[in-house]
């Protein structure tokens, strides 16, 4: 069974009292536990739109998001932030870390809203932050980080509560080449090593290139898929 499973899904605003703008237009994607997608597509297409009801921030206007068995359209809105702690672990091109509050802090942050006593949360906050090799850095502020840096952070906060899914918008967007790459081998090593099922939304077609799927988005409907390197690679 698809653990992202999306169908017939439409999402439209409404602009003043006359005006609706379609930004998902009966679009249709599965998703299957484990792999590596990569979706894809020109500015305005619909991306973050899409990955805003992905990882349940948002709502569709029509049509079913079925997450992990869960009919989404069933669950109560006061449910959705819990259901996100748990499922999804997010990766922004911003970072979103907690400015003032030490990397550790921040790491344990999704554990803090998933009930975890202190002890736990501090020593599996530590030791993710020692997977991404940011273990030294457990009591700096974020503004004492560098994008690499933080991204790492960001990306043992997205662990925190060991989702399923890993939910990335442009994670190296403000990254340099090379701080860039050692957020994509994270990636890659959590989808190889972890089983995480990761979805990277990026413009960056030599990105996308690494994922084993390859999903084009044009406005708002899927207009393409390929294999990425991800699936070519032999063990
Ligand atoms: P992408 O991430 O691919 O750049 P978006 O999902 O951000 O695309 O946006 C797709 C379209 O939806 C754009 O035309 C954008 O202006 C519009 N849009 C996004 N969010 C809103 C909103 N809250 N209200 C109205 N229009 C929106
Ligand atoms: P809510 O405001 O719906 O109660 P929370 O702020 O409690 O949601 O967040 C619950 C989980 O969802 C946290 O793990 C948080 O990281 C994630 N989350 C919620 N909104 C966002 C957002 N805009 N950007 C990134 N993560 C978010």
């Amino acid at each position: 069974m698809a653990l992202i499973h999306l169908e017939h899904i439409t999402k439209r605003y409404f602009i003043g009292t006359a005006n609706e703008l379609t930004v998902l237009d009966d679009l249709n994607l599965s998703i299957d536990d484990g792999e590596f997608a990569a979706i894809v597509g020109p500015s305005g297409s619909g991306k973050s739109t899409l990955m805003n009801i992905i990882g349940v921030l948002d709502r569709p206007t029509e049509g079913q998001y079925v997450l992990d068995g869960l009919p989404i359209d069933q669950v109560p809105d006061q449910r959705l932030s819990m259901i996100r702690n748990q499922k999804i672990g997010f990766v922004f091109q911003s970072f979103n870390l907690i400015p003032r509050t030490s990397a550790l802090s921040n790491v344990e942050l999704p554990m803090l809203y998933a009930r975890v006593s202190q002890k736990a949360r501090q020593s599996r906050a530590y030791a993710l932050l020692q997977t991404v090799k940011m273990g030294a850095w457990a009591s700096h502020m974020p503004n004492e980080l560098s994008g690499g840096q933080c991204q790492r952070v960001a990306i043992a906060r997205a662990m925190a509560n060991d989702p399923p899914i890993i939910l990335a918008d442009e994670p190296t967007g403000a990254l340099d080449s090379h701080t860039g790459r050692m957020v994509m081998d994270i990636f890659h090593h959590l989808h190889e090593n972890q089983h995480k099922t990761i979805v990277l939304i990026t413009h960056n077609d030599e990105l996308a290139e690494e994922a084993e799927r390859i999903i084009t988005i044009e406005d708002g409907r899927i207009t393409g898929e390929r294999a990425g390197k991800a699936a070519r690679r032999i063990p």
